[in-house]
């Protein structure tokens, strides 16, 4: 008897559930502490520590940046983004942090940072903006909610502990509608489940902390505004494409009437400092090269949201032809195949993906599920151990470790990676198929 644990697969109508089975998410856990907020100076009730936001920080951000489909593969422009972000984090109130900057291949607009400082920004936002005192603004306004301990709030008020539990139980449970239908649209699966949201008082903190540390290392303040008019303007004509970052990181006409206000009032003589527009343009040339298949992407993607599956080929297929070796145009295919069901061409896409960017995890997880699908087994468990040894500590790994184990029959070592998994995770559709087969197995009782 071979019971078809993927059921959700075969049928016809795909549910967001089904996308995120697609992908993959990790787990973290968190413990308790108290401090002095660096921005304030005043004691407050924060649950987390220093050493525990940087904990959290290396053990989500690694799983967050492949969900993200990994740094750029344009060493000039990750190092220019460091370059810039780092010059800030100098100036900031944790000026000897760990922090770390870097352009994510996402192609939706977004940045975000993780309570360690480990901040990302994507190929979509980058495209949007102009200058790079706006990039300064939004690097300024991330490092503004490391500064200020936002996510360690947000978790010692609870908010978070849904996103850092578990797997993805724990992320198909997420709610909210602008994640829902983000998530829906698989190149942002995952994205955003780490993350905070921050509440509006965190945004207002954040924009007024970014704007000072931009000033601070020389740039107008008119970038801030820049940053502002490009989100308010995205928000009117694309707004699929920005959904998360608002979700993240509200957005408001009062932010924008804001960042007006105080250029205009407390920052009016640094206003005519530089822009750096030339410098900006330079360092993006080769992605602002890309911009035509990095539009196909986000048409792509929006179409597989709405599950137009032939419709968002079409547009990966234009895609790939601008950008051949486009990570993301490879994986989406890849994806949008699997999810008609064609899993050998499927299979195919992952491959040439990880021949693409072999650093990155995602296509050996892709390879390694169309490979289960056509009972590959053997095959299926060497792609998900490339997968661990590239991107340590998914517990989806693990369990499909266990899966494509099980296939092979090998029941002792299959009972091994199942229980591995349920250490981990204890919900959802994975933890129950482990534990009836340790049941079963005489595991357990
Ligand atoms: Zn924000």
């Amino acid at each position: 008897m071979h019971e078809k644990p993927f059921q959700i697969i075969e049928k016809s109508r795909l549910t967001r559930r089904d996308f995120l089975w697609l992908m993959s998410m990790s787990a973290a856990g968190y413990m308790v502490g108290c401090a002095t907020n660096p921005v304030t100076g005043k004691s407050q009730l924060m649950l987390i520590s220093e050493e525990q936001e940087i904990q959290i920080d290396r053990q989500n951000s690694p799983h967050q940046f492949s969900a993200d489909f990994g740094p750029v593969q344009d060493e000039r422009l990750n190092n220019y983004i460091d370059r810039t972000g780092k010059a800030m984090g100098a100036k900031t109130h944790r000026p000897n942090f760990p922090y770390s900057f870097r352009a994510v291949n996402a192609t939706y607009v977004n940045a975000y940072a993780f309570p360690g400082g480990s901040i990302a920004v994507t190929r979509g936002i980058l495209l949007a903006i102009d200058n790079e005192a706006e990039l300064s603004a939004l690097l300024g306004h991330e490092l503004g909610h490391v500064n200020a301990r936002h996510t360690a709030q947000q978790m010692s008020k609870g908010m978070l502990t849904q996103a850092v539990v578990g797997g993805v139980s724990v992320l198909a449970g997420t709610q909210g509608a602008a994640l829902g239908s983000m998530a829906s649209q698989l190149g942002a699966i995952g994205a955003g489940a780490l993350l905070a949201s921050y509440s509006r008082d965190n945004e207002r903190e954040a924009d007024a902390l970014g704007m000072a540390y931009m000033v601070e290392v020389g740039y107008s303040p008119k970038g801030m505004v820049g940053l502002m008019e490009v989100l308010q303007s995205l928000s009117k004509h694309q707004p699929s494409a920005i959904e998360l970052m608002f979700a993240t990181h509200p957005m408001s006409e009062e932010r924008y009437q804001t960042a007006v206000q105080t250029a205009n009032s407390k920052y009016k003589s640094d206003l005519n400092r530089p822009l750096y527009r030339d410098r900006y343009l330079d360092n993006t040339a080769r992605l602002r090269a890309q911009k035509g298949a990095i539009e196909e992407l986000q048409k792509g993607q929006k179409e597989m949201g709405k599950k137009n599956f032939t419709q968002a080929e079409t547009h990966f297929r234009r895609a790939l032809k601008k950008a051949p070796n486009d990570y993301v145009g490879l994986v989406m295919m890849s994806a949008d195949k699997m999810l008609q069901k064609n899993w050998v061409v499927g299979a195919q896409y992952a491959e040439m993906a990880q021949k693409a960017y072999p650093q990155e995890a995602q296509a050996y997880h892709l390879s390694g599920f169309a490979k289960i699908q056509l009972k590959n087994y053997e095959g299926a468990y060497e792609e998900f151990k490339t997968y661990e040894r590239v991107l340590p500590g998914n517990p989806n790994t693990i369990f499909f470790r266990g899966y494509a184990q099980e296939g092979m029959k090998r029941i002792p070592e299959a009972a091994n990676e199942y229980r591995r998994y349920l250490q981990t995770v204890q919900q959802g559709k994975y933890a129950q198929h482990a534990y009836l087969r340790l049941r079963e197995w005489g595991y357990v009782r």
